[in-house]
């Protein structure tokens, strides 16, 4: 039975997947006491159910009560994965926990994560947000017969299981050899770890209960819905080790940050913050710029739901053209489980979005979305605003047009697929059928962002990738046998 998308605001067209996210990870410790083991598993539960948008095909918690680690996943969504009666069971003072969209490795229960090895010591359970990109060389370094999975992160699990030194250890020397983005949380039976890359392409922040006890999270909403503080971001290039004498930090690789563009414009849940700044603040700033690149006399501005919704709260406050709805989202078909007819199917995006026609006939429209990855929701959109009577409809998108595939954990169409990567910008809008089309340069996100431009992975959009990717490390499924 095909699992419903669980994406509220994304998706709206199964033909033109938006940009997929590598997952997310959480971590929690707190000092043992019996009150304290019935509630772990449940802060990691509701830690992960707000990165659910990060990652919707598996999920996992993995937990210990000091001497044995328990680890429960299952593909699905992290409300079908767990009930209260798994979560009863799940007892401990420290945990892990994951939900999973697949960059390297196919969406299975094997690699569903946490990832679960044996140790000389005893076990360890490991989470990671980002994609490696040098996991053959990696696996080159295990003996044969050791894999049991095929991601990515199973290797990375297996090289720190087998080094025979304890976790710390093993990450010192393993991770400077590791390349790729990885936001790491992982545990043995006694101690919560986390560890980013040199680069930080992905987000990792450190949290804490009142100092008596310690999460880690992919994104600071993750630590508010758990009633935690925002302590700092984990850095490039740090390693950190948590239990009862407190957090204990190291450096194992120079920072060398890289932190990804596209968190601001389209993966980060709007109440993050990432580098002090709340995530909605600059996507309303994009849109503030936006309206400024691209002006076009107009009677409404429109989000596309919920997506566009902050650029163009900005857009229309820079332009002074009122800002409305034009488009209901019906937020419950992503959750359906039945399958639909062609007939109905060809109904396509109606399904999920039905226009006000009382607010768009007669109007000169501008529509606002975050990305456009195919086109196909885009052209269907303006069609169905069309026929809902607008006199004119302009496209306006709140990102660069993304011409380059993500190597570092962001599952985006290939090259060949993403309209932008084949056509020019004219092009484009007049395979929409928009009256205009205007996307925000690069220059005018990178200022929204607040960061300096060479402090910022911007490869899907300018194709400098800020650590190189050999040919033979793309790919998901490069570690599974061929079927051709
Ligand atoms: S290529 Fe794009 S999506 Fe991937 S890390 Fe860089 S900015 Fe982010």
């Amino acid at each position: 039975m095909p699992l419903g998308d669980g994406r509220l605001s994304h998706d709206l067209d199964p033909s033109d997947r938006s940009p997929q996210d590598a997952c997310g990870v959480f971590g929690v410790w707190v000092p043992p006491s019996e009150a304290s083991r019935a509630e772990v598993s449940k802060l990691t539960y509701y830690g992960l159910y707000a990165l659910q948008h990060r990652g919707q095909e598996s999920a996992g918690i993995a937990v210990s009560d000091g001497s044995r680690i328990v680890v429960f996943k299952d593909m699905g969504l992290v409300a079908q994965v767990f009930d209260e009666s798994v979560l009863n069971t799940l007892r401990g003072h420290l945990a892990v926990g994951h939900c999973r969209y697949s960059t390297t490795g196919s969406p299975t229960w094997e690699n569903a994560q946490p990832t679960f090895r044996s140790t000389d010591a005893g076990g360890l359970a490991l989470t990671h947000n980002g994609n490696l990109i040098n996991t053959p060389e990696l696996a080159a370094r295990l003996d044969p017969g050791v894999l049991t999975a095929t991601s990515d992160t199973e290797v990375l699990a297996a090289l720190l299981a087998t080094h025979g030194g304890g976790p710390m250890e093993a990450a010192r020397e393993i991770l400077p050899a590791t390349r790729g983005a990885y936001s790491l949380v992982f545990m043995d039976e006694g101690t919560l770890y986390a560890a980013r890359d040199p680069e930080g392409i992905r987000p990792l922040v450190l949290g804490s209960f009142e100092d008596v006890g310690w999460v880690v999270a992919s994104e600071t909403a993750a630590l508010d819905i758990v009633g935690a503080r925002f302590v700092r971001e984990i850095e490039p290039g740090e390693l950190i080790a948590i239990d009862a004498d407190g957090v204990r930090s190291e450096r194992f690789a120079e920072p060398r940050p890289k932190g990804c563009l596209f968190e601001y414009v389209y993966l980060a849940r709007p109440d993050t913050t990432i580098a002090g700044r709340s995530v909605q603040a600059t996507r309303v700033e994009v849109g503030r710029r936006l309206a400024r690149e691209h002006p076009v006399e107009a009677d409404l501005v429109i989000p596309t739901p919920e997506s566009g919704t902050p650029a163009a709260i900005g857009y229309a406050e820079a332009s002074g053209i009122p800002y409305g709805q034009g488009l209901v989202k019906n937020s419950y078909v992503g959750r359906t489980f039945i399958q639909p007819s062609q007939t109905i199917r060809q109904l396509g995006i109606r399904l999920k979005l039905n226009p006000l026609r009382e607010a768009i006939e007669g109007r000169r429209l501008i529509v606002v979305d975050d990305s456009i990855v195919r086109g196909n929701t885009q052209r269907a959109i303006v069609r169905m605003l069309r026929d809902a009577g607008a006199a004119e409809v302009h496209v306006r998108i709140s990102s660069p047009p993304v011409k380059w595939p993500c190597f570092y954990g962001i599952d985006f169409a290939t090259r060949a697929e993403l309209i932008a990567g084949n056509l020019s910008v004219e092009e484009i809008r007049d395979s929409l059928g928009a009256d205009s089309l205007g996307y925000i340069s690069l220059d005018e996100l990178i200022a929204a962002s607040q960061i300096p431009k060479d402090r910022l992975c911007r490869a899907c959009f300018d194709g400098v990738y800020p650590i190189p990717v050999d040919e033979d490390s793309r790919g998901k499924h490069l570690l599974e046998p061929s079927t051709t």
